[in-house]
């Protein structure tokens, strides 16, 4: 029998190296007006055996490749010639191609999918990440996706049961901590909601990421949304705050707004603006922040809070010290993907090649750059 598994959509962006066990099946909520991660697929919550099946032909396969890396020599490690072997081979499957993968970067943690897996029962959850830790015990990382009204309708001893069996971390999309955009977005979820499931989370000793999205107040709210959700990460005090800038996707019901001109999405420097007024009235104790998502205009904003506080703020504060023509450089290099912080800048080449478009733009158009920017963000193209 063919040795596979099923693989959800996505993942937290610090999931690359995880190995991706799907413990549920979609999102039990799915109306988020800004998310297509699940679109038209519908929850399931799948048997604690249907997992086991899978860890099952997930150490089955890992045994394989380490048997293949025996024979070819390697002494049974999986390095760059048996991985390049793995993926270069039309014979092997997906399958045996994610879990190379895995081994490849150490096989230490892994992400139970899909969006909301803390919506298991706990004795299942408890069951699923002992035989985890059973079948594969050099595993030092489990974490989740899980929704705050989830956590909330757990306790806290469910959490303490959940680390003791192995649960790390779980990441959850606050989005905002600000009730009408919650309630604009569909989120389905309150401040008061978020604030309790992080608790309990975090009460529980597991290790809390929350993600933000600049941006999703629009212009509107924009101020608030800032405000508001930096009252509610103080309540919480999480471990990660993790910021993801608002892209509007089309296929989505927050693009079909926008086209008929009821949501505003915000200019890029509007969204480093709103961030700046979020860091500034962040008062968490050791909580590291982390703008690693390719989305934000400046992903070198990261530290520790409250010490690298304004560090973060003056890398921000050095963006806008920038001449116009400068930030609009960045900004064209940043979307076409060829910087990845500030200091790129000083690569007179590359800054040089930028420079002439920007300023072929502003001969035809000074405005017209701008909106490009913005409408490749958005999708409006
Ligand atoms: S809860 Fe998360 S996965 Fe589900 S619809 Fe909302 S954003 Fe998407």
């Amino acid at each position: 029998m063919e040795l596979n598994f099923e693989q959800g959509p996505i993942r937290p962006p610090s999931e690359a190296e995880s190995l991706l066990i799907r413990a549920t099946r979609n999102c039990p909520w799915n109306k988020c007006t800004f998310c297509h991660s699940y679109h038209d697929s519908k929850f399931s919550l799948r048997s604690v055996e249907e997992i086991k099946q899978e860890i099952d032909a997930m150490h089955a396969i890992a045994e394989n490749i380490a048997k293949l890396s025996c024979k070819r020599g390697q002494g049974g490690k999986v390095n760059d010639s048996i991985v390049q072997m793995i993926f270069n081979d039309y014979g092997f499957s997906d399958a045996y191609r994610t879990v190379a993968a895995w081994l490849y970067f150490g096989g230490k943690s892994v992400f139970l999918q899909d969006a909301n897996s803390i919506i298991m029962k706990t004795e299942d959850l408890v069951e699923v990440l002992k035989y985890i830790k059973m079948i594969f015990p050099f595993v030092d990382r489990i974490t989740s996706y899980g929704r705050s009204k989830t956590a909330a309708k757990k306790t806290v001893e469910d959490f303490v049961k959940l680390k003791a069996a192995g649960l790390s971390r779980i990441h959850v999309g606050m989005e905002s901590g600000y009730d009408p955009v919650l309630e604009f977005i569909k989120k389905g979820e309150t401040a008061a909601d978020h604030i309790e499931g992080g608790k309990r989370i975090m009460a529980g000793g597991i290790s809390l990421c929350e993600y933000i999205i600049p941006g999703m107040g629009g212009d509107k709210w924009s101020t608030e949304h800032a405000k508001q959700t930096a009252e509610v990460l103080n309540e919480i005090n999480p471990d990660y705050i993790r910021l993801r800038s608002l892209q509007v996707r089309e296929g989505t019901a927050l693009y079909t707004m926008m086209k008929e001109g009821l949501f505003t999405p915000l200019a890029d420097e509007d969204v480093l603006k709103e961030i700046r007024l979020l860091l500034e009235n962040l008062h968490c104790r050791d909580t590291y922040v982390v703008s690693d998502h390719i989305l934000n205009l400046l992903q070198e904003i990261e530290g520790k809070l409250p010490n690298d506080k304004e560090r973060m703020l003056g890398t921000i504060d050095r963006y806008f010290s920038m001449s116009l023509k400068d930030r609009m450089i960045y900004r064209l290099g940043r979307r076409r993907g060829i910087y990845n912080s500030l200091d790129d800048l000083a690569n007179i080449r590359i800054y040089d090649r930028l420079r002439q478009i920007v300023e072929e733009y502003e001969k035809k158009d000074p405005q017209q750059l701008d909106r490009d920017l913005y409408k490749a963000m958005h999708g409006f193209i």
